[in-house]
């Protein structure tokens, strides 16, 4: 068994009570890590750390330049230590490792870079209009940032949810999922190595409610809360900071809808369609689960479609060749059956898919025949499972699309330079994508609508949420 333990204060500590958890390898579902379990206690020490190095300490105060430096050589020492960030990573949660270490772990570690290179870039307005006064903005750290990270992109979400809020010079406490512990302990000690100082990046280590991640959020020292993970979790967490006026920003589920219009070039609208779902097992938030295919394409797209996904390969993530690894825990497994058990029972009628026999592995499911108002239809299911319905109209798909409680992402397929435009401008998700899924500009806005989120991070927006802005007015 491995271990992991908190990082808090510059220190890679056990629990004070010594309690632990287990992470559970999904491919074997044998423990494969002990985790030290956080309490009050834990997030007290890690807090009141990060509110020293916030008041007292150097960080906040050195120049963006300097602050990049060390952002900077943390990334190296990501890449550096890129396959045991993916090892960990794939051991957690299951993602097969090709993935992790052809993009995802490069992915996180340039999440440093821009955040540095945002900060240090950007600069303050001046106002020159009045004769009398020097008037600018000076962006302030705002102080304490918790971040709340889930488990199905340790490296990607853990990265991305502290980069920016130590780049504008706050200091932060991490809880990861208790799922994927792994990478955000060695990303953490890694920051110490890069010369980050003693309890600017801390990581606590626990459970949600009554555990290491209720007793962040309530802290009364913590300025802001980044939080990523589901809608109801959010709204939880939302409630908590409403008390303390403590700003949020809430990326949460989506239920993502993909129109393939009939003028689309199926040769990109069916691999994109088929990667856009059963990536990570499904168990991505921007996946688009409902797919609406234009009635004269219908029967060929859905052929296609159901040969690519039966192409894919089913395995050991470790396993370079593996496309889709298991679910990540029983748990999970057990809640992707249930809605693959609703299919029939709405009405619908799957194509290909379901259980894969031994262990916690669901195959490429395609289901046609559904209503719109069936649970696989409007419920975010995160596993491999897609729906598929025609429709005839733009107005149709249009409306189809929308009708939604989420709103995180879409996708369109279409040659008509027209209709790209007009249905991204009416389709009501944070992202669009025309032609092609999942392409991230991390300067862009990213967030969603409704039930998807509140706020968004990326380029100015993570300035605008990570800082206390301030006018200073200068008497000449
Ligand atoms: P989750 O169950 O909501 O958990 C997310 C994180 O919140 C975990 O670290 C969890 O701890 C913690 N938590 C739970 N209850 C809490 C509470 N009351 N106070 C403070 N923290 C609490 O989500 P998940 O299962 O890890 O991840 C899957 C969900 O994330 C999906 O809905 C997916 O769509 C969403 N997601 C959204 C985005 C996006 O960018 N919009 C990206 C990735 C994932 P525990 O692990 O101990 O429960
Ligand atoms: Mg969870």
């Amino acid at each position: 068994m491995e271990r992991f333990d908190h990082v808090i204060d510059g220190q890679v500590r056990p629990s004070a009570d010594g309690r632990t958890f287990e992470s559970v390898n999904p491919h074997t579902r044998e423990p494969w890590a002990e985790v030290a379990l956080g309490g009050r206690a834990e997030v007290e020490a890690a807090v009141e750390a990060a509110s020293r190095a916030f008041h007292q300490g150097s960080w906040p105060r050195m120049t963006t330049g300097e602050r990049r430096q060390i952002l900077y050589r943390l990334a190296d020492l990501m890449l550096e230590h890129r396959q045991e960030l993916a090892r960990r990573d794939t051991m957690d949660m299951g993602k097969p490792i090709s993935r992790l270490l052809n993009g995802e772990v490069a992915g996180a570690a340039s999440n440093f870079r821009l955040a540095a290179d945002e900060a240090d870039l950007d600069h303050a307005e001046v106002y020159p209009k009045d004769a009398d006064h020097h008037i600018y903005t000076q962006y302030d750290p705002a102080g304490v940032v918790a971040a709340v990270a889930p488990w199905n992109f340790a490296l990607t979400m853990g990265s991305w949810k502290v980069a920016a809020p130590l780049a504008w010079g706050n200091t932060v406490v991490l809880k990861p999922a208790e799922q994927s512990p792994g990478s955000a302990t060695l990303m953490a000690e890694l920051a110490l190595e890069a010369g980050m100082p003693p309890g600017v990046f801390n990581v606590v280590h626990g459970f949600g409610p009554g555990s290491a991640g209720g007793f962040l959020v309530e802290h009364p020292e913590v300025a802001r809360i980044t939080f990523t993970g589901s809608s109801e979790v959010g709204a939880a967490i939302s409630k908590v900071a409403a008390d303390r006026l403590v700003p949020v920003t809430l990326e949460c589920g989506g239920k993502g809808a993909n129109l393939v219009f009939a003028d689309a070039d199926l040769d990109v609208a069916v691999p994109s369609s088929v990667r856009s779902i059963y990536s990570n097992s499904g168990q991505v938030c921007l996946v688009t689960s409902r797919v609406y295919v234009q009635r004269p394409i219908f029967d060929e797209f859905v052929a296609r479609f159901v040969e690519q996904a039966e192409a894919l390969r089913l395995g050991d993530p470790m396993d370079p060749a593996t496309d889709l690894g298991p679910i990540v825990s029983q748990e999970q497994y057990d809640k992707v059956c249930g809605y693959l058990d609703s299919i029939p029972e709405d009405g619908g009628k799957i194509l290909t898919g379901g259980r894969a026999g031994d262990g916690w592995y669901v195959r490429p499911t395609v289901a046609i025949g559904l209503p719109p108002a069936a649970r696989a239809c409007r419920e975010e299911i995160f596993g491999p499972v897609v729906c598929v319905a025609p429709f005839d109209t733009e107005d149709e798909g249009v409306n189809l699309a929308n009708d939604s409680d989420y709103g995180l992402t879409a996708t369109l397929y279409t040659q008509d330079l027209r209709r790209a435009h007009q249905v991204a401008e009416r389709l009501r998700a944070g992202t669009v994508w025309v032609n092609t899924w999942g392409v991230r500009e991390r300067k862009a806005p990213f967030g969603g609508y409704k039930l998807s989120g509140v706020g968004r991070e990326g380029g100015h927006f993570h300035r605008d949420f990570f800082t206390e802005p301030k006018a200073i007015v200068m008497r000449y």
